[in-house]
C-alpha cells in the first residue's frame, strides 16, 4: 500500500517511485513528474519520429513529442486564428460563405475583414470556441 498523500512528494508518472525529497522529479508536460531514470529513457516523437529523452519530450493529447513539434503543435491550440481568402480566386460571396461554414474546429467565426495592405485579401478571424462562449455568457 502506498501512501498517496504524503505532502510535498511526486510520484513518478511512469513507474510510481516517490521522490525522496520534494522538488526531484523534472515535470513532463503531459505526463507529470517522472523519476530521474524514467526521464531519461528514450521515447520516439509520434510526429517526426526522432528518439529523445522522456525529459525533452511532451505528451499532448496521448502522443507523444519532441519538443519542437510540441511547440508546432499548441500554435494550434492558439486561442485565435486567422485564415486568408482571395478574393482574386473566388468571389465576395463564396468567401463569406466559406468563412462561415469552413470554420476550424473548435473555433468559432468572429469576423471577416479586409486583410492589411491588400484589395484582394480577406481575413477570416476565429476565436476558440469555449473562449467565445465564455465571453458572451
Ligand atoms: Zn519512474
Ligand atoms: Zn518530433
Amino acid at each position: 500500500m502506498q501512501h498517496a498523500s504524503t505532502r510535498g512528494l511526486a510520484k513518478c508518472a511512469v513507474c510510481g517511485a516517490e521522490e525522496t525529497q520534494s522538488g526531484t522529479f523534472p515535470m513532463v508536460v503531459g505526463v507529470g513528474r517522472v523519476c530521474i531514470a524514467d526521464g531519461m529513457a528514450r521515447v520516439k516523437c509520434g510526429l517526426c519520429g526522432t528518439e529523445v529523452k522522456l525529459l525533452t519530450s511532451a505528451k499532448l493529447q496521448g502522443k507523444t513529442l519532441c519538443l519542437s513539434d510540441y511547440m508546432k503543435e499548441i500554435e494550434k491550440f492558439r486561442q485565435h486564428i486567422v485564415q486568408s481568402f482571395d478574393e482574386d480566386t473566388e468571389p465576395l460571396s463564396t468567401i463569406l460563405e466559406r468563412a462561415g461554414k469552413d470554420a476550424p474546429e473548435g473555433y468559432t467565426l468572429l469576423a471577416v475583414r479586409r486583410g492589411r495592405n491588400s484589395t484582394h485579401v480577406w481575413e477570416a478571424e476565429y476565436e476558440k470556441t469555449e473562449l467565445f462562449l465564455m465571453r458572451c455568457s
